[in-house]
């Protein structure tokens, strides 16, 4: 088994039901391995030990292919493997947002997605994350709250 980091494992990062069901070979391209270690020491294992929960990883990487089948945006960070969906155990997402955007935890995007938490870091500029927040409940429509909103309405 390959550790990207001390908690995630490649097999994890790339696992994908919906790949295995459909004969998808979701397989992290050799020049994103690097990107992938990048993002899951700088992102996930910070954000891990702050929630300070169990936390699922629903997807990481996502091949073109797969994006397509799961209808993501073409410009996906998950094809990039710059982006994670995650599930805190035991700590509702907007808990767990509440609690990163107080951390000084680099982020570029954190969407709540209904059941689970889109969290992305430009890992190799982190000085381009945008820190956006945002909630969506149909996939399609998002809206844009500031990091006082969310603290005050979450
Ligand atoms: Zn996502």
């Amino acid at each position: 088994m390959t550790q990207l980091s001390e908690h995630l494992t490649l097999q994890e990062f790339i696992h994908s039901d919906t790949a295995t069901k459909n004969g998808i070979n979701n397989e992290l391209p050799p020049e994103l391995l690097s990107t992938a270690i990048n993002l899951a020491v700088s992102l996930f294992e910070p954000v891990r030990e702050l929630l300070n929960a169990g936390i699922s990883v629903d997807s990481g990487y996502r091949c073109p292919a797969l994006n397509q089948l799961v209808r993501g945006v073409p410009s996906s960070q998950h094809c990039l493997s710059l982006a994670l969906d995650l599930v805190p155990v035991g700590l509702s997402i907007r808990d767990a947002i509440k609690l990163i955007i107080s951390s000084g935890i680099s982020y570029d995007q954190l969407i709540e997605e209904g059941t689970w938490l889109h969290i992305s870091s430009i890992v190799n500029a982190p000085e381009k994350n945008r820190h956006e927040i945002l909630l969506t409940t149909d996939h399609k429509t998002y809206q844009h709250l500031t990091k006082e909103q969310a603290l005050a309405s979450l």
